[in-house]
């Protein structure tokens, strides 16, 4: 399998060279040159394990790395240990239990991983990746990042302790939740460094835009990313709603829904992902917070990126974005596949414009993707998590809930609504405080984390002090 850019004008990559880089060369975004067909191996796929099925999946996508290899990545990436932090700790080694509310409405637990957002199904794969192709290569790796919460430590959870590679994730200086801060800052690994920055977050984002433009420095000290326009992140989303079909239905001339709270498009771009592959999807609901992009594009046909003073921070904040970055993927099916048209349409949208795909062939097409979608305020969320404790004694997080409150709006007779759980309540207790009057369970292990001793430098949102950290950890 080889890899295209969505603009057309880099060279087809294999997976291996694609894993470890960011943006295609000329600013696209890698994809496959096409979709395996795989209507026909449901039978045979609904007997698998997580891990065994993530495996049939990723060797449709990866040709070059061997088929045993592989094997031992999946095995040693999807363990019942990692994740653990399921309602029912007996379901644990489903990876990615079920929660039904009602027979037809039921939540796929995503977050039960080791920083309890859904970001551990990928990081945690990409982890071992990284670590396997540089130990090949002999070569190394420094990964720098900015993170307002789950990326940041998502990314440091999935690689601590690994050979060859080394984190550096720059956080705003006060700006996370103390569960947040506790959860990155106490790691003790020595290839993790946290920066707090005094500053915003978009403040940190700049210093990492601009090393990643510097292309001598980049090259040097061998700076990579992890962020959610990675290809093998996309792809290792992939594997769980086939698991979340096979465990909402009983057979495979069902259909189901997906119904996905959405920010940066990655998780839902691996939704559709699957629908092309042939998985029986009617539906993919794509659920936005007060930031509604997204939601806007799927009923209009008006993409339209806001500024970022334009952009509202909320209680459901993974979800607080201004552009979609995975969104380029989608639209280039969409054009079916014409680079060229996308090129055009990310020119203005990389001039700080948008498009308006209104009363174009390309538009009546849309309908036939099966998206619907829709968006949640504040007060939704409240709504929702309570009515959702008090009907079903089931707690969610904020961005389930938006989640669930657009799922709601979109139900179809007699097809099973899944929606995907994308991080554990716990993880914003201001929140559930304001709508239970409760503070929200806690893994027993996870009891105290905020008075662990934490590892973390502060410095001033200046380019060089990061540089200057980057410099002397390598010569060390
Ligand atoms: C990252 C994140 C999202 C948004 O996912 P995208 O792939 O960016 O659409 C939603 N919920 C939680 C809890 C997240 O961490």
């Amino acid at each position: 399998m080889k890899y295209l850019s969505t603009r057309g004008g880099a060279e087809p990559q294999s997976f291996s060279d694609i894993l470890l880089g960011g943006l295609a060369p000329d600013g696209g975004l890698y994809l496959p040159e096409s979709y395996p067909q795989v209507a026909d191996h449901l039978a045979a796929w609904r007997k698998l394990s997580y891990a065994e099925l993530a495996f049939e999946i990723l060797s449709l996508y990866v040709d070059d790395i061997p088929p045993a290899d592989l094997k031992a990545l999946c095995d040693k990436t999807y363990t019942a240990q990692t994740y653990r932090w399921s309602r029912d700790a007996a379901k644990a080694q489903d990876i990615v239990p079920l929660t039904s509310l009602t027979p037809d409405f039921h939540l796929l637990e995503l977050s039960n991983g080791p920083t309890l957002a859904f970001k551990d199904m990928a990081m945690q794969l990409l982890g071992n990746l990284f670590e396997y192709v540089l130990d090949q290569r002999n070569e190394t790796i420094n990964i720098l990042g900015a993170t307002s919460g789950d990326t940041g430590s998502a990314a440091e959870y999935a690689m601590r302790g690994k050979h060859n590679v080394r984190v550096f994730m720059l956080s705003p200086e006060g700006k996370m939740s103390a569960f947040q801060r506790a959860q990155m800052y106490s790691l003790q690994d020595a290839n993790i460094f946290n920066i707090a920055v005094r500053g915003m977050f978009d403040d940190a984002q700049d210093i990492v835009k601009a090393v990643s433009n510097d292309a001598a420095f980049k090259a040097q000290y061998r700076i990579g990313a992890v962020n959610s326009i990675n290809w093998a992140r996309v792809m290792a989303q992939v594997v769980y709603y086939f698991k979340g079909y096979f465990e909402a239905t009983a057979s495979n001339d069902q259909r189901v829904a997906f119904s996905v709270p959405s920010g940066n498009f990655g998780n839902i771009c691996a939704g559709h992902i699957a629908r092309m592959m042939g998985l029986p999807v009617a539906r993919l609901v794509l659920a936005t917070n007060e930031n509604n992009v997204l939601d806007e594009f799927f009923r209009t046909g008006v993409y339209r990126p806001r500024a970022t003073a334009e952009t509202y921070v909320t209680t459901s904040p993974s979800m607080d974005i201004s552009k979609a970055s995975n969104f380029e993927r989608f639209v280039f099916d969409l054009v079916g596949r014409d680079a060229g048209v996308v090129r055009g349409l990310w020119q203005q949208v990389d001039a700080g414009g948008s498009f308006d795909l209104r009363g174009t062939p390309t538009m009546a097409k849309l309908a036939s993707y099966g998206f619907v979608s829709g968006c949640s305020t504040h007060a939704d969320r409240l709504a929702t998590i309570r009515d959702v404790w008090a009907t079903h004694r089931v707690m969610i997080d904020t961005h389930t809930a938006d989640g669930v409150k657009v799922a709601r709006e979109h139900a179809l007779p007699g097809v099973p609504m899944v929606v995907l759980e994308t991080a554990q309540a716990v993880k914003f207790s201001e929140t559930i405080q304001e709508a239970l009057g409760c503070d929200p369970l806690r893994p027993p292990e996870l009891e105290g984390i905020e008075k662990l001793p934490q590892r973390v430098e502060v410095i001033d949102a200046a380019l060089d002090q990061v540089k200057q950290i980057v410099v002397r950890e390598c010569c060390r």
